[in-house]
């Protein structure tokens, strides 16, 4: 290659890799396959090695892949965190034992672990106790996230057993137990929410949240693997870890000492036919140097140790035939294609569809009918495609084309700047949109009206009965007596009928009936607002109150509100934009529905912070922000989003904001900790 084309490849895959981490990393939002990602990156070092000026210092060859957030306190590691090398063959494995046997000349030993698939984290204590918890963050800096990590279960708060020293460090991996992650797509799911693609983002994004009360529910779990620096009391990683273990760290199981590359290879092969039925995902094994004083002469480089791989394992695949793409709009307008495929067996499980995501996804694919393409089972529960077999395309076949109008309704679709899906934007009029509308409404989280369910939605839309969710707040016992659905037997093949009888009709209007006592932020819930799930809306909901005061609000005191961005809060104020749903939330008011916190949702404790305006800033180590300012409605205050002249103090955790403690300091307003606020109700 020529150093000219050298340098535009060079510059081309720096871009990409650079964009497909910060998705990987800081969105926990991943673009493509890991092997399809490391082949990029294994282009780009070997170009950069053998064009060796064009290499850039920052080049993501040369550098650890993620990024701090704004959102946490940054804490320069002691040790630099590193990344790995890896590979996906055994000759490599094999190549690098022949060198490290070289180098170091000696009888040697190996230690092999589980590669965890989740995300690094760096604990330090201090006699004893945890004092820190930091991310790996670009490998010099992390975020400071000790107050998610002390809801993980299995961390020691406070050390066992005998030794340790008065100052330690121990990193490890912490990550979502496959269970956990189940529960958590399902739940996404429901609320209309996009699924994490698999544990790993998961377990990446629940770190990153603000509410520790949020990470608590998403179990996150914890195996530590390594004790950094040179002035430890140990001669071998493996007593080192030996050692974590009578302190009361997690340290896994499958840890073995090998003094060959047969005994490796016995290891890796043991580990392939395990990993399936292990609780927890994992991508591979971790082979490393024992000895510290070896490790220690291997060294490192700007990335990664010397003395340790990973040697990964392939995502489970299959090929299979692209019969036909369908596009299915849900119930917020999105129009999704999904691949119908030749059925395969993959990981256990026919595969008969895959999601192919959006349009730019499936044009980068350049997917076409008939191509034989690559699946995989992302984070298990929806299939996905992620190539296409080039080779095995037949001739004559076109670009598979995203629809320019609703598949459903005709209605030309729209894309929002910046986002990669394209809607049906006819809420009102768009069948699915509509029928799904009302699902969710009336699901089990939502407003739990369990005497309804989809069949019976189908038959109030089908009959014009229903086209929102006020009208079932409308409906007569006349108007459903005798309302009749001919349905396909699955069993007999035969038509059959049925039609509401007296009871079942008496059993529709109670469930109804019931619903309208659903408190305020379920109700916020159910209205389906795009992005707003279950916890958004109770934060939205304890924030602002009422349903009015939510409507008047802007974007920026949207965002205000603990978990909402701008994404959220544009959502948000369009939707309250919109007359069909300003008419709507007018006829749940008049159905006397609970368009506002009900008084007994705050149970009055005390009195002194009565007259007071308080804003809340900040992440805090014992409660989280939700339950300070319930606190606060509860001893009398009020809570406010933005800092004025009105503003009694501001109740500041870490990390509060710069614009903010600038605004506050300028105004003269007191900022009170944490325990200083705790102390003043405690004198009430
Ligand atoms: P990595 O995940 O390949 O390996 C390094 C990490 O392994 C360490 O930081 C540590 O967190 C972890 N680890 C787990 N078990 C361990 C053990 N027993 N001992 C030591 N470490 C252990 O490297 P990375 O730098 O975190 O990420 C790079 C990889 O991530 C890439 O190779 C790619 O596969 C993937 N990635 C994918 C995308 C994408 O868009 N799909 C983007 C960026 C990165």
């Amino acid at each position: 290659m020529e150093q000219d084309e050298a340098k535009k490849r060079i510059e081309q895959l720096t871009d990409v890799i650079n964009r497909y981490n910060h998705a990987y990393y800081t969105l926990s939002k991943p673009e493509i396959s890991d092997q399809a990602y490391d082949l990029l990156l294994k282009e780009l070092e070997l170009l950069e090695k053998s064009f060796p000026a064009l290499a850039h210092p920052n080049s993501p060859a040369r550098r650890v892949g993620g990024e701090v957030t704004r959102e946490f306190r940054q804490v320069t590691h002691r040790v630099p965190m590193l990344s790995l090398s890896n590979t996906y063959s055994k000759e490599e494995v094999e190549e690098w034992e022949a060198r490290i046997h070289k180098l170091i000349g000696d009888q040697m030993e190996y230690v092999c672990e589980l590669k965890f698939d989740g995300v690094a984290i760096g604990l330090t204590y201090q006699q004893g106790l945890l004092y820190q918890a930091v991310t790996r963050g670009d490998g010099v800096q992390g975020d400071d996230v000790t107050i998610n990590i002390r809801t993980i279960h299995n961390i020691p708060l406070q050390l066992g057993g005998v030794g340790y020293p008065d100052f330690l460090e121990i990193r490890g991996e912490v990550f979502m137990p496959r269970v956990s992650f189940r529960q958590l797509n399902k739940t996404r799911l429901e609320e209309g929410e996009e699924p994490f693609a698999n544990p790993r983002n998961a377990a990446s994004g629940s770190l990153k949240m603000l509410d520790s009360a949020e990470v608590a529910k998403r179990r996150l779990d914890c195996f530590l693997y390594y004790l950094p620096g040179t002035d430890l009391p140990f001669k071998t990683h493996y007593e080192s870890l030996q050692a974590a273990k009578s302190w009361g760290f997690p340290i896994s199981a499958y840890i073995v000492r090998c003094s060959s590359i047969h005994e490796i290879f016995d290891f890796i092969r043991e580990v392939d036919e395990v990993r399936k039925t292990l609780p927890f995902d994992i991508d591979g094994v971790v082979i490393k140097v024992n000895d510290l004083a070896q490790q220690e002469e291997l060294g490192q480089t700007a990335k990664s140790p010397r003395w340790a791989i990973a040697y990964k394992f392939k995502a489970e695949q299959a090929e299979t035939i692209l019969k036909s793409v369908d596009f299915q709009v849900g119930r917020t307008g999105t129009v999704t294609p999904v691949a119908n495929l030749q059925p395969v067996l993959l990981a256990g499980t026919v595969v008969k569809r895959a999601t192919l995501h959006n349009a730019d996804i499936m044009a980068a694919l350049d997917i076409r009918l008939g191509d034989t393409i690559y699946v995989e089972k992302g984070g298990e529960i929806i299939p996905k495609i992620t190539g296409v077999k080039l080779e095995a395309r037949p001739s004559g076949t076109f670009p598979v084309s995203f629809p320019t109008v609703c598949p459903e309704c005709n209605t030309p679709l729209v894309r929002n700047e910046g986002e990669s899906a394209w809607y049906c934007p006819n809420h009102s009029g768009c069948p699915p949109q509509i029928k799904g509308k009302l699902e969710h409404f009336i699901s089990r989280r939502a407003m739990n009206i369990e005497t309804l369910g989809e069949g019976k939605i189908g038959m109030l839309y089908d009959s014009n009965l229903v086209r929102n969710a006020a009208d079932l707040y409308g409906l007569q016992p006349g108007d459903l007596l005798g309302l009749e659905k001919v349905y396909r037997d699955p069993d007999t093949g035969k038509e059959r009928k049925v039609s509401f009888q007296a009871k079942t009709v008496e059993n529709i209007l109670s469930g109804i009936q019931l619903s309208r006592s659903v408190p305020f932020d379920r109700l916020l819930f159910a209205l389906g607002i795009r992005f707003v799930g279950e916890t958004v809306a109770r934060k939205l909901a304890f924030h602002f109150h009422s349903i009015d005061a939510l409507m008047q609000a802007d974007t920026e005191e949207l965002t205000e509100v603990e978990e909402v961005g701008d994404k959220i809060a544009n959502s948000v104020t369009e939707y309250f934009s919109q007359p069909e749903y300003l008419d709507l939330i007018h006829r749940l008011k008049e159905a006397g529905l609970n368009v506002s916190m009900s008084s007994e949702t705050v149970v009055k404790k005390g009195t002194v912070l009565e007259g007071k305006s308080i804003v809340v800033s900040g992440v805090f180590q014992h409660h989280s922000r939700e339950d300070l300012k319930r606190m606060i409605e509860e001893y009398g205050g009020k809570n406010t989003g933005s800092i004025s002249l009105r503003t009694s103090f501001v109740l500041a955790g870490e990390n509060m904001g710069h614009e903010k403690k600038k605004k506050a300091e300028s105004l003269g307003i007191p900022l009170l900790s944490e325990t200083e606020f705790l102390k003043l109700l405690h004198e009430d």
